[in-house]
């Protein structure tokens, strides 16, 4: 038996590890345009110190460490760049605490976002957490690791902001705990103490995140999403600010879509809305409409497109229908939202270009500090000139947002490299520092920020 195999069953038992050709092929698959890569084994740790031990093997035999939630970020984040152990984090997806009254949930970092939903619509309905519109297989812990934005961005802003404590296991195997939960086991605050949270926006390549304290929000009784209907893209930023000025919505996206053909050309603004009455509801709905933005629909600017509907998200992954075969992939960018115009013409133009029909879609966060803005580009995978176009399409676009001053968001390795280009000389360097110090050997999710 391989020595290294042998090694790895003794951690986590016979049926949560494999080298054999056809489990490592499902995991050397991303659903973007990204190659396959293979891993040389996958491993389903259950426990902390079951990847503890992991990772001490790794550094022993030299050997690449990938942490995979549900795979779902596209950008061939969690493929093995370079062979080794896939560390699928699914089995560990315990809810450990709900605090009610604290307003937070400790959980494994390996839990969906679909169980957490189901479990708080279960056990405290009154209260929820930012989802973020992945499927809702997607992990707490890789929406973590890429900084995710969920339907809470507007008011509360990235949800790697929402967190009150952290365990970690560090490239070198060590457990690290950080915020209140490093002196106790109270997990209620990531604050005051010195801020070492180095591994959100990594991509898993400074550490694995294994335990979670999540903040929980009220959640009101009803919920409703209604619609405002644009034409003219440059309107769209001064909306947004009223809005986000009145700060009585949730969650706030702009949607514009060439199909189907109605859509063409228009900015869909959904407006989340929630009350524990219709009366609490009624009021933020007249607030928004009948005091701030009815000048836009008597001028004739804007008009309702929905009212009082259930909340609905964009389905983004219906684009992949758009040229069959099932694929799609994103450019997600962080931009101020007064770029909204410019990035909605950058998708027409890069979109037309490519012979793929335009998606974009921005979510306001914070109280409009900036906005998650993405540019879909669907693909066939049994084509590959339509591989090409989409590649094509996402390389340009992440050239395009450098240029517009944007910042992109889980870059995929193409995009990580050109923000370090740009990036200045002293930052890139602490990075670099940051990074060697974690991780000397090299092992965590290699060629994913590779700073040297
Ligand atoms: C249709 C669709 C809609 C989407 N909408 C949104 C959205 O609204 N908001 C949003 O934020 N995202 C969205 N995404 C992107 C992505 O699916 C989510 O961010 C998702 O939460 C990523 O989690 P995951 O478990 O799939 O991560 P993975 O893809 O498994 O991993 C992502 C990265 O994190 C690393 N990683 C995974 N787990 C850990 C861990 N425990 N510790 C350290 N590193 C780890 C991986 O190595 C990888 O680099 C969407 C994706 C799709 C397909």
């Amino acid at each position: 038996m391989d020595a290294i195999y042998k090694k790895l069953l003794d951690i986590v038992g016979e049926d949560y590890v494999s080298n054999q050709n056809e489990e490592l092929f499902t995991y050397s698959k991303d659903l973007g345009t990204s190659d396959p890569k293979w891993p040389d084994y996958v491993v389903a740790p259950k426990t902390t110190e079951e990847v503890s031990r992991i990772v001490k093997l790794a550094n022993e035999e030299n050997l690449a460490v990938v942490p995979l939630g549900g795979g779902l970020s596209l950008a061939g984040l969690a493929l093995p760049l370079k062979g080794g152990i896939e560390l699928d984090l699914k089995r560990m997806d315990q809810i450990l605490e709900l605090n009610e009254q604290d307003r937070y949930i400790i959980l494994e970092a390996g839990a969906s976002h679909g169980k957490l939903t189901a479990y708080l619509e279960k056990n405290t309905p009154h209260l929820k957490h930012s989802e973020p519109g992945a499927p809702p297989a997607a992990t707490i812990g890789g929406n973590l690791a890429i900084h995710g934005q969920g339907d809470l961005g507007h008011p509360y802003g990235f949800n790697s902001d929402m967190i009150n404590g952290l365990e970690v296991v560090l490239p070198s195997g060590e457990i690290c705990r950080f915020g209140s939960c490093a002196l106790g086991n109270d997990w209620y605050t990531m604050h005051p103490l010195p801020d070492l949270n180095m591994f959100m926006g990594w991509s898993g390549s400074t550490g694995i995140i294994t335990k979670v304290s999540l903040r929980l929000f009220p959640c009101k009784k009803i919920q409703e999403q209604d619609a405002l209907v644009l034409d003219d893209a440059d309107l769209v930023p001064e909306v947004l600010f009223k809005l986000t000025h009145i700060g009585m919505a949730e969650d706030i996206i702009v949607v514009s879509q060439e199909i189907p053909p109605p859509f063409n050309r228009l900015h869909y603004i959904l407006i989340n809305l929630a009350g524990d009455t219709n009366l609490e509801l009624e009021f933020k709905r007249q607030l928004i409409f009948d005091t701030h933005l009815s000048s836009y629909i008597q001028e004739g600017r804007a008009g309702i497109g929905a009212s009082g509907q259930d909340i609905q998200r964009p389905v983004v992954s219906k684009t992949s229908d758009w040229r069959k075969g099932g694929g799609f992939e994103y450019v997600g960018a962080i931009v101020p939202i007064s770029s909204y115009p410019k990035c909605y013409r950058h998708g027409v133009e890069v979109s037309g270009r490519h012979h793929i029909p335009y998606t974009t879609l921005g979510r306001v966060l914070g109280t409009g500090h900036s906005m998650m803005f993405s540019w879909t580009f669907a693909f066939n995978r049994a084509d590959e000139e339509t591989v090409r176009h989409a590649r094509e399409a996402l390389h340009e676009t992440d050239k395009e947002v450098l240029k517009m001053g944007g910042t992109l968001w889980k870059p995929a390795v193409f995009g990580q490299k050109i923000l370090m280009d740009q990036m200045d000389c002293a930052t890139l360097q602490l990075m670099q520092k940051v990074k060697h110090m974690l991780d000397p050997n090299g092992i965590m999710n290699p060629g994913n920020w590779e700073v040297s």
